[in-house]
C-alpha cells in the first residue's frame, strides 16, 4: 500500500538536486537556487498526472483540509456533513477553522451514506465531505446532487485514494476541491506533505496565500508581496516536495503492483460462503489499498483477526476496536477535553453530534475487516496469503454457523 516500500534510487536523485543548491524552502533565493523548484515542479506534475487545473503543496494532509476548508469559506458556526469512518484528521481539520462536523452514518461502501446525508442537512450546513476510504469512493453522483440541491460545497478527502478514480475522473479532481495526504503510509508519500487540488482559480489563490502568511507571491520578492488573505505557514519544503515528485511519476508502477495483489486475494476471498464485500461504486476505479470485507457477525470478524495473527497473517485492520478510524473510540472529540478554547455554539455542536448514537455505522464497521494489500508481495506470496486467509475465513463462519 505505501509508497515507503518502494523508496529507492529516483527519490534519493531528487533529494541530492536539492542537496547540492541548499536552498531548501520554496519559494524566493532565486538567484541562488540553480533553477531547482522541486514544489512547483511537483505541483505541475499533479496536474498533469490528476487532470486538476491546480495543485496547491502544503505541508500535511491536515493542513491541505484546512488550508482547503479556508480557501473554500467554510468557519465559524458552519456545519460540514462527514462521515463516522474516517481518520481523525478529517475532523480536526473542520474544528480548526472554527466550523462543527456533523458526523453521519456510512453504508456498505465504508463511507458517506446520502440517505443520512440528506437527513443532516440544516440551514448551518454548509459543506460535504466524503472521505474515500482505504483507497476506493464515496457514492460522488448521489453526493453532487445533494450539494446541488441544496447548494454546498463537496470536498472530496482523497488522502487514501490517491489515483483512485470514479467514473473517469481522477478522486479529489471532482469536488470543488479535494486533498491528497503524502504522509508516510500512504499511497505516495514524501513523508509529511499534502496538497490541494482544484478547477477554480479563487480557491486556489486563496489556498496558496492561505498556506504562507498570506503571501500573494505576485511581488518582485517576497518582502514585495502582498496580503490580501489572512494565512498561516503550511509550507513544503523543496526536500519533501523531491520526494513526492519521485513517488508521484512511480504511481501508475505502484497502482499496477497494488491492483495486481489485491485482484490475487479478492478472487481467492470471493469463494468463501458467507463472506460479502465492500461496496464500490466505481470498481475500475478502486486503487486496491485494501480488500474490506464482511463477516456476518461482530464475533467472526473478532475471531477471524485473532486467528489471523495467530498465523502469522499482519495488516489485517478491525476498524471497530481502532483509536483512531471510527467515532466509537473517539472518547477527545465526545467528552470536549478541548486543547483550545472554542466558542460555547462550536463545542455545543460538536458534542451534540458526536455523542449521536450510529447503529447502522456499528452495524457495518464491527463486521468489517480491511486487509492491507502489500507492493512487496510476489504473486505466488499474495496467493500463499489468500489461502491461508481463505482457509481461516471458512473455519471461523462454519465453526459459528454450526454452534448459532
Ligand atoms: C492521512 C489522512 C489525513 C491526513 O493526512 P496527514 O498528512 O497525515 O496529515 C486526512 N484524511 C484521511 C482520510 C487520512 O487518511
Amino acid at each position: 500500500m505505501p509508497g515507503y516500500e518502494l523508496f529507492g534510487a529516483a527519490e534519493r536523485k531528487e533529494v541530492n538536486d536539492v542537496l547540492e543548491t541548499g536552498i531548501l524552502m520554496r519559494y524566493g533565493f532565486d538567484g541562488m537556487r540553480n533553477g531547482i523548484w522541486k514544489a512547483k515542479e511537483l505541483e505541475a506534475e499533479i496536474n498533469k498526472t490528476f487532470g486538476s487545473q491546480y495543485a496547491q503543496l502544503v505541508s500535511s494532509g491536515t493542513a491541505a483540509l484546512t488550508t482547503a476548508l479556508a480557501a473554500l469559506g467554510v468557519g465559524a458556526g458552519d456545519e460540514v456533513i462527514m462521515p463516522s469512518f474516517t481518520f481523525v484528521a478529517s475532523f480536526e481539520a473542520v474544528i480548526s477553522v472554527g466550523a462543527i462536523p456533523v458526523l453521519v452514518d456510512i453504508d456498505e461502501t465504508l463511507t458517506l451514506d446520502p440517505e443520512a446525508v440528506e437527513k443532516a442537512v440544516t440551514e448551518k450546513t454548509k459543506a460535504i465531505m466524503p472521505v474515500h476510504m482505504c483507497g476506493s469512493m464515496a457514492r460522488l453522483d448521489e453526493l453532487k446532487a445533494i450539494c446541488e440541491k441544496h447548494d454546498l460545497i463537496l470536498l472530496e478527502d482523497a488522502c487514501q485514494a490517491i489515483g483512485g478514480k470514479y467514473k473517469g475522473k481522477y478522486l479529489g479532481t471532482i469536488g470543488h476541491a479535494g486533498t491528497f495526504s503524502f504522509d508516510f503510509v500512504k499511497i505516495i508519500t514524501c513523508a509529511e506533505g499534502g496538497v490541494v487540488l482544484t478547477n477554480s482559480e479563487d480557491i486556489y489563490k486563496k489556498a496558496d496565500h492561505y498556506s504562507d502568511h498570506g503571501h500573494d507571491h505576485a511581488g518582485k520578492d517576497r518582502g514585495a508581496d502582498l496580503h490580501p488573505f489572512l494565512g498561516y505557514n503550511f509550507r513544503i519544503s523543496e526536500l519533501h516536495a523531491a520526494v513526492g515528485l519521485a513517488q508521484v511519476r512511480r504511481l501508475g508502477e505502484f497502482l499496477e503492483i497494488q491492483k495486481r495483489n489485491h485482484g490475487i486475494i479478492f478472487n481467492t476471498l470471493k469463494n468463501v460462503e458467507g463472506l460479502t464485500f465492500r461496496v464500490i461504486p466505481d470498481a475500475d476505479g478502486d486503487t486496491g489499498t485494501h480488500l474490506s470485507f464482511f463477516l456476518p457477525m461482530e464475533d467472526m470478524a473478532r475471531q477471524a483477526v485473532t486467528e489471523f495473527v495467530a498465523a502469522g497473517i499482519m495488516g489485517n485492520f478491525y476498524w471497530y476496536d481502532n483509536n483512531w478510524h471510527y467515532i466509537r473510540k473517539w472518547e477527545h472529540l465526545k467528552n470536549g477535553a478541548w486543547l483550545h478554547r472554542f466558542s460555547e455554539e462550536q463545542k455545543k455542536g460538536i458534542m451534540h453530534y458526536a455523542n449521536q448514537p450510529f447503529p447502522i455505522s456499528d452495524k457495518i464497521i464491527s463486521r468489517c475487516i480491511s486487509s492491507s494489500i502489500s507492493l512487496l508481495w510476489t504473486p505466488e506470496q499474495a496467493q500463499e496469503r489468500a489461502d491461508k486467509m481463505a482457509a481461516i475465513l471458512k473455519n471461523v463462519i462454519a465453526k459459528n454457523n454450526v454452534t448459532a
